[in-house]
């Protein structure tokens, strides 16, 4: 036997092989285009995307680098058969010169000689890479249809099998050509061998969810760019996603891209606890939309599709889109199809109805009198913002109406006294529109960040401090499209830059030393903003910080999100009592929250658990343990 001589290939082809070879190519790529060509145009027949700009590049470029060529995302993620996808992906790419190659010899145009020191090189850096995806294919064979991950699933893929087969006798074939001498009979029986998977499996790609290996790099680098970013509407004719004729190209290129991996499912909360709402299945929803009435349809995207009541099960909390290897931004399009039921009318739900009544009518979400929040300003003596002051300390509907976010703003601005920091409030402030935003409501949230940025503007704010991401999130970048909103940042961050000068428990004698402290990253922080560090170096000042199960950037959300803290009650389990759940779990004594609505959350959650349930705080509220109950602001 010849040990990884040289690559075998025939010397030469006779009349009928060429022609046969001819023959079959063409058939291949006719079966090929007659899926793709459809897809391509269907894909060039959506709607432009009136926000989609190519340039700057640069972002563009690194992602593609990093999730494409690198696999980054599916290796961190998932990194077992993440890394046994990638080698298969970068066997796929060694492999373009050698396929090219191999088509060429039959006409005896191969460009790299078996024997020549680049082609010799060539094939046996080929030859590593083919080892590794025949490995990692029969690995991921393995998995798929004897571990069988509950995220794939409960349908087995046969033609994922049948794909795993004709990849694995694609570098099979290959590296049996090492093995036989040019001359010989196998020599032959091998390039044909190899020549007829590789047709096969060229118009599978497809007709098959082996589409994405053409369409996903072009996803990625097409991306919006922005975490979560909901793109806005094209004018007054713009509803959102209605019917097909409102999917962007952006939006049919994710639809065909989609590789029904199930990442985003496992990751999603309303998934995971028994709700309707299947992120994977709501891509799938599309695209068989797509397949059936084509993206000129006037036929609505919800009802047969996918269904308006999971659209309306989606906290927003991106894990979805974070865990997504393809690329695909599910938030836009579950927002956008919200906007659609919403925009029309269509959506009838007694709690969306009252939401948007008590912020029509009044300035908050929660529906309480403004006179509550100017009795509030009152007795906490806070200073109103007069230009003079460096902060403008943003309330939001929970720091200035609801009890328990009344108390994280006293000791918030407790601590700003106590440091020295001057900061004033508006003496009128309405929702930013969060809720609104995400549940697909623009007219209210045009309104809402309109009347806000006026108001801002008026009292020249130069820098805002909140202690909620979601109105963090939506100042700095939902806002954007009414106007240029002040520089903003959260709590956390500014504690987090004056943790130093804050009592740390061993000092005052009456903190928690010995104790341990979980925190629970807020989705609109942590995977909106990528503040993850901050957080915990104020949470850190209540004793030893521990993890989670799920933490960072998978932290499970607490189920407030998208609007829904001011919708019904959840079918299925609760989101929030998972989470608690899990926090509570880690023995912590006490949870810090760095979020006004996941503190109501879990407070409720926390509650159900009854005794020796952990003590919640948001960071403010140890950021301010130890000080003077009364601290004077800086004037
Ligand atoms: S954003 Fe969160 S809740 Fe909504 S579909 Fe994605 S993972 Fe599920
Ligand atoms: S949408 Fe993305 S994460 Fe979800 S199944 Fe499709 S490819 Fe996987």
């Amino acid at each position: 036997m010849i040990l990884l001589s040289t690559l075998a290939e025939p010397q030469s082809f006779s009349l009928l092989e060429k022609l046969l070879f001819s023959a079959l190519a063409i058939a291949s790529a006719a079966a090929f285009w007659s899926r793709f060509g459809p897809i391509a145009r269907k894909i060039l027949q959506s709607k432009k995307d009136p926000s989609f700009h190519l340039f700057p590049v640069g972002k563009r470029l690194w992602d593609f680098f990093w999730e494409v060529l690198c696999q980054a995302k599916v290796v961190r993620e998932r990194p077992l058969p993440g890394l046994a996808h990638a080698f298969v992906f970068w066997a796929f790419c060694a492999f373009a010169l050698v396929t090219l190659n191999h088509c060429g010899t039959v006409f005896g145009i191969g460009f790299l000689a078996p024997t020549g020191p680049i082609g010799r090189f060539y094939f046996y850096f080929a030859a590593v890479f083919a080892l590794a995806c025949a490995v990692s294919i029969v690995a991921l064979f393995i998995r798929r249809f004897l571990i069988r991950p509950k995220w794939l699933g409960a349908k087995l893929s046969w033609e994922s099998g049948f794909i795993a087969l004709l990849i694995f006798a694609l570098m099979a074939t290959y590296l049996g050509s090492f093995y036989v001498v040019d001359t010989s009979p196998a020599a032959r029986i091998l390039w044909w061998l190899h020549t007829l998977t590789l047709l096969i499996f060229l118009p599978l790609i497809p007709h098959t969810k082996h589409l994405h290996l053409v369409l996903s790099p072009i996803t990625v680098f097409l991306s919006r760019g922005g975490f979560a970013q909901i793109p806005p509407l094209a004018g007054d004719e713009d509803f959102g996603l209605v019917a097909g004729a409102d999917l962007t190209q952006l939006v049919t290129l994710q639809a065909y891209s989609c590789v029904e991996c199930g990442r985003c499912t496992e990751h999603c909360p309303a998934s995971s606890t028994g709700k309707l709402l299947n992120p994977k299945e709501i891509i799938l929803g599309v695209r068989a939309y797509l397949n059936d009435l084509g993206p000129a349809s006037d036929q609505p995207l919800l009802g047969k599709y996918n269904s308006q009541e999971a659209v309306f099960q989606c906290t927003t909390c991106g894990a979805c889109e974070f865990q997504c290897p393809v690329g695909i931004e599910h938030v836009p399009i579950l927002v956008g199809l919200r906007r659609g039921a919403v925009n029309t009318g269509t959506w009838e739900d007694q709690h969306g109805s009252k939401l948007f009544l008590a912020l029509e009518r009044g300035s908050n979400a929660l529906g309480i009198s403004p006179a509550e929040r100017d009795k509030f300003i009152q007795k906490q003596a806070f200073p109103i913002f007069d230009g003079t002051q460096e902060y403008c300390l943003w309330l939001g509907c929970m720091g200035g109406y609801d009890p328990k976010g009344r108390e994280i703003i006293a000791d918030f601005a407790r601590v700003m006294n106590y440091l020295g920091t001057s900061y004033g409030v508006l003496r009128k402030e309405k929702c930013t529109g969060d809720p609104v935003r995400r549940l697909g409501n623009d007219l209210l949230f045009q309104q809402l960040s309109e009347a806000n940025l006026e108001a801002l503007a008026q009292n020249k704010v130069k820098k805002i401090v909140s202690i909620c991401p979601h109105c963090v999130r939506t100042i700095q970048e939902d806002w954007k499209e009414y106007g240029t909103p002040p520089e903003i940042e959260h709590h956390s961050e500014f504690l987090a830059r004056h943790a130093d000068r804050l009592p740390h428990p061993s000092e005052d004698g009456k903190g928690l030393q010995g104790e341990t402290v979980v925190f629970h990253d807020p989705c609109y922080l942590g995977r909106y903003r990528n503040v993850y560090d901050e957080p915990r170096t104020v949470a850190a000042l209540a004793g030893i910080l521990v993890e989670p199960v799920r933490t960072r950037e998978r932290s499970f959300c607490c189920g407030a999100g998208g609007g829904l803290a001011f919708l019904g009650e959840e079918t299925g389990s609760r989101v929030s009592q998972v989470r608690a759940g899990e926090l509570a779990a880690t023995g912590a004594q006490t949870i810090a929250a760095a979020c006004p609505f996941c503190n109501t959350m879990f407070r409720d959650a926390l509650a159900a658990r009854g005794e020796g349930a952990p003590q919640l705080l948001d960071i403010a509220q140890i950021a301010a343990r130890g000080l003077p109950e009364r601290t004077e602001p800086v004037h």
